[in-house]
């Protein structure tokens, strides 16, 4: 089945009791017993499962392939209970620049459990290897990743992960299933803010968990079930009908993106434009080999905060706001929003300078879009 075709007739298609073509919301916590233990399709009690969340469940292990999905209230839901399958004791060696939130995670919250983490560029596979001690049980990658983009290669860091007995897991958030399929590279575990591109809407907050074993599976179900971190069966309907036409917007955030990297390319205005599509990019061979697709999130610099004020004061289309990934294109400051909390220094030496903006490009009319930055940067 093609990419496009699986997010349509992937996973659970319609209602088997009804014929109802979309998966109904199952508005429901119990389920009635015939006799005692008698469960008639296997529901029980939706904290354990239900139809509408099971029917994304499948849906998202489809498109991801692999052997199970689970879906979480949010992206961090999802990756904090990935990360509560590791016991007291535990270490895990983790992409330097990951999300904000799973860096707070992992430095405020796992250690108060005992599981310890070490942040390198995973860029660069030596520095993997490096990090790796005794108790290490797993490599947590973001690729590429916010805002720089830095691309890591997915196979080799699981080829040294298996080498050493431990799991590799992807936040595949930012270039979607669609785009790439980590698991298909040697990935164990991958996880999504389902808040961005899946959801595509700026409507809902959700996370997603696929993994590539029938043992995976088991624990992190059981891990789910017993802290509860589930998604409620409204907002996994609203994720079927996102997922329905991934495929679509995915195309579209990226003709857009292109469109105006070219453009960027070409102002005097600007230096610096980090985008995997572009040749010169660090990463764009690795993305190019791991990725059918290079995304819609770019970031550029504008020289300083002033001038990116200036910008965002303009521009029309590009809505102010964090989060990305969805049908209407936004823009934000990292040094000031998303990355304020980490030091000057250290957000000096990532390279995440007062001037750098970045962009999500949506799916509006790239003639727009391509005016209003011309009439904002002039
Ligand atoms: C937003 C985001 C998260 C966290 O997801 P929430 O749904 O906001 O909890 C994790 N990873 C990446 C890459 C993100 O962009």
């Amino acid at each position: 089945m093609q990419p496009k075709t699986k997010l349509i007739h992937g996973g659970v298609f319609g209602d088997e009791t009804t014929g109802a073509v979309s998966t109904p919301i199952y508005q429901v916590s119990s389920y009635k017993q015939d006799g005692v233990g008698g469960l008639r399709q296997g529901y029980e009690y939706s904290r354990t499962s239900n139809p509408t969340r099971h029917a994304l469940e499948e849906l998202i292990k489809d498109i991801e392939n692999g052997h199970a999905g689970f879906a979480f209230g949010s992206g961090m839901a999802a990756i904090s209970s990935v990360m509560m399958m590791f016991g007291a004791g535990s270490h895990i060696v983790l992409t330097d620049d990951v999300y904000g939130g799973t860096y707070r995670v992992m430095t405020k919250v796992m250690n108060r459990l005992g599981i310890t983490s070490t942040f390198v560029d995973t860029s660069k596979l030596d520095n993997v290897v490096a990090a790796i001690q005794d108790n290490t049980k797993a490599v947590f990658i973001e690729t590429p990743t916010n805002p720089l983009l830095k691309v890591t290669d997915i196979e080799a860091v699981s080829n040294v992960a298996k080498e050493h007995g431990l799991l590799t897991i992807v936040d595949n958030t930012f270039t979607t299933p669609y785009w790439q399929t980590p698991l298909d590279h040697g990935a164990d575990i991958v996880v999504h803010s389902a808040t961005k591109y899946i959801g595509g809407h700026s409507d809902v907050v959700a996370g997603l968990v696929v993994v590539n074993s029938a043992a995976l599976a088991e624990e992190i179900h059981f891990v789910q079930n017993s802290v509860g971190a589930v998604l409620g069966p409204q907002d996994s309907w609203l994720l079927i009908r996102g997922l329905r036409t991934l495929g679509i917007r995915m195309e579209e955030h990226e003709v857009n993106a292109k469109e105006i990297v070219k453009f960027l390319e070409n102002h005097k205005g600007v230096s610096t434009i980090h985008y995997p599509g572009i040749k010169s990019h660090p990463g764009h061979q690795i993305a190019n080999k791991q990725s059918r697709g290079f995304g819609g999130i770019i970031s550029f610099d504008v020289g300083s905060g002033e001038k990116a004020d200036q910008v965002l004061k303009k521009l029309r289309y590009f809505t102010l706001a964090e989060s990305l990934g969805a049908v209407e294109s936004l823009i934000s400051v990292p040094a000031r929003m998303t990355h304020a909390s980490i030091p000057q220094e250290r957000r000096a030496e990532l390279g995440i300078t007062d001037g750098l903006v970045r962009i999500s490009v949506g799916i509006e009319d790239i003639k727009d879009l391509l005016e209003d930055l011309e009439q904002a940067l002039a």
